[in-house]
């Protein structure tokens, strides 16, 4: 027998979870049948959106289970295989985080490639859902083209650090970033090349943009790529050129909310300056994945464009690690190392 450590949400958080939301269970798993492997993961990856995923109610994928390991992005090693395609000592990207040890049938657990230089970690970031997630939102939502002028809010996370670099490697005109803290800001502007960022916790970000762009047609932001929602998202409207667009990608600030937080006092404004603002969700969009990589790939690889982690250790820091994410704690991807 093989048992492998796993983490279960065993309660429904109200506001910011806590510590009681959760239980390490210890759990035997059976041998493996014929097309299964076993999987010792290397890599978790604690995102945003498990947030959304811990509440009930509708959204674009069904909420965790009470009472059930958690899921999510993992790269791991496999160290049992009775499958052909799958042999001992790839490493497999999967849906089976949360845990030390994986198994399942293989078609569940992709192949992915060992880059030089690249840590495994990196297909859970900017190989991975993150950075697809960045140049999808940027390149097809927002429907950015070279001499755009750009706003980013989240500017040193995973995300949004990628997005700011695509974005200067594809020709803007101006890319402004947001982020919390003075050594966040400077990550931003001297690591990933934002021309200047903000720190949005040194007062309104309302008057805090209105030091990068104008309110007049032609001084303003032609792009706003929004992963925080709420205050950023009003500023930014503030400050759209005619016919802007704007990528809803995430609202972190209201993530945690207890109340219903209010809605932008200028929406308005995607009217009379013909704005366009789309959401959207990345498991809706992997059809670009191959468009993605070929392009970002070798940018990675040529040091173009450069990402951060920040690595926890252990699998008993990762209910730590998803509320150090929420908060602000990590500069690039957040992952915790198994
Ligand atoms: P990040 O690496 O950006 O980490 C989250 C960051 O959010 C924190 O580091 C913190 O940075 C910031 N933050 C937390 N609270 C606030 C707040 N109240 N106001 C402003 N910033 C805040 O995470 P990701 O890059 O993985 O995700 C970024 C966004 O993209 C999230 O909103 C996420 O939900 C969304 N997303 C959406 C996807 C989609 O398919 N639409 C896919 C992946 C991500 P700071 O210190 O700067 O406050």
């Amino acid at each position: 027998m093989t048992s492998s450590t796993q983490i279960q949400l065993v309660s429904r958080p109200t506001g910011w979870p806590t510590h009681e939301n959760f239980r390490t269970a210890v759990m035997e798993l059976p041998d493996i049948e014929e097309g299964e492997i076993r999987v010792a993961n290397e890599f978790i990856s604690v995102d945003p959106y498990m947030r959304g995923r811990m509440n009930e109610g509708r959204s674009y994928i069904p909420p965790f289970e009470l009472g059930a390991t958690m899921t999510g992005g993992a790269v791991g090693r496999v160290v049992e295989s009775r499958s052909d395609d799958h042999p001992v000592g790839a490493l497999v990207l999967h849906d089976q985080g949360w845990r030390d040890i994986a198994q399942g049938p293989a078609k569940q657990f992709r192949v992915v490639p060992e880059i030089e230089g690249v840590p495994a970690s990196a297909h859970l970031g900017i190989l991975g859902t993150t950075g697809l997630t960045a140049y999808v939102g940027l390149m097809h939502i927002a429907r950015f083209t070279a001499g755009d002028t750009v706003f980013v809010s989240g500017a040193a996370g995973s995300v949004g650090s990628a997005v700011g670099q695509i974005a200067r490697l594809e020709g803007a005109s101006k890319v402004i970033g947001s982020a919390g803290s003075a050594e966040k800001v400077a990550t931003a502007v001297e690591r990933y090349g934002f021309d200047a960022a903000l720190n949005y916790k040194d007062g309104p970000v309302r008057t805090l943009l209105r030091e990068y762009f104008g309110d007049q047609d032609g001084e303003g932001i032609d792009v706003y790529f929004d992963n925080v929602g709420g205050d950023h998202l009003e500023a930014a409207l503030d400050l759209m050129n005619d016919e802007g667009r704007i990528a809803a990608c995430g609202a972190i600030s209201s993530y945690n909310a207890t109340e219903r937080t209010p809605g932008p006092d200028n929406l308005w404004l995607v009217i009379t300056r013909r704005l366009t603002m789309q959401g959207f969700t990345i498991n809706k969009n992997m059809g670009h994945y191959k468009e993605f990589i070929s392009k970002v790939a070798p940018w990675v690889a040529s040091g173009e464009l450069v990402f951060d982690e920040t690595v926890v250790e252990g699998i008993d820091s990762t209910v730590d690690a998803f509320l150090d994410l929420m908060k602000g704690a990590n500069v690039g991807k957040m992952v915790v190392k198994i």
